[in-house]
């Protein structure tokens, strides 16, 4: 009986002290009612964060339809991998766009932008990368060249821990894909040269 009475004592300074920390009443029994209804605050995006997040939304979906279009044009399965990789990137960043509650800007048609600088990139691109297969692969490694600088930058302008990592990743693929475009290239006898990001940034991700 003294054991209850102990812990009613306890629960009630717990309660206390969960009020005064939280600095509201309602916010005590919504945590209290089920497993599932624990309360996660969720810390808004800024407004560079969020510009950067929409931008990249559609930026690795001009990726995927740029490389989509390349595969149909010139049939090497390195386009249609990478394009594969690509939605997953545009996807992980629809659920933070979701989870921010923001709204999308991908438009379900290949090759259409809401942004009329992704249109634009896209459109010049892609004649350049269907003038040849090597310009197609061309393409593909400047995307991958500029997708790295913007999502360093968007990276740079964020502090919600949870996008960074989505952005680490995504990071991570284009190193990946630079690398497989620049092998490619190499193949057909030619040698690239990086055009936005350092010569020392690019040796380090190809290993050299
Ligand atoms: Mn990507
Ligand atoms: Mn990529």
């Amino acid at each position: 009986m003294k054991f209850k009475i102990m812990m009613g004592t306890v629960a009630v300074a717990a309660l206390l002290i969960v009020t005064t920390v939280s600095g509201s009443f309602a916010a005590f029994p919504a945590r209290m009612g089920t497993s599932q209804s624990v309360v996660t605050k969720i810390i808004p995006l800024s407004s560079s964060e969020i510009s950067m997040l929409t931008y990249m939304r559609e930026e690795e979906k001009l990726a995927r339809d740029v490389y989509l279009s390349m595969y149909q044009k010139w049939s090497d399965v390195t386009f249609s991998h990478i394009a594969n990789c690509e939605q997953k990137h545009a996807d992980t960043l629809k659920k933070f766009l979701d989870k921010y509650n923001l709204s999308d800007p991908f438009q379900d048609v290949i090759g259409v932008f809401t942004n009329s600088d992704l249109q634009g990139k896209y459109d010049q691109l892609l004649l350049v990368g269907s003038q040849s297969y090597i310009g197609g692969l061309y393409v593909g490694a400047t995307i991958e060249e500029i997708d790295m600088i913007d999502i360093q930058h968007a990276i740079d302008v964020t502090t919600h821990i949870d996008v960074i990592n989505a952005y680490q990743n995504l990071l991570e693929g284009s190193k990946r894909h630079l690398n497989a475009y620049v092998k490619a290239l190499s193949a057909q006898g030619v040698i690239y040269t990086p055009q936005f990001i350092s010569q020392e940034f690019y040796d380090a991700i190809l290993g050299l």
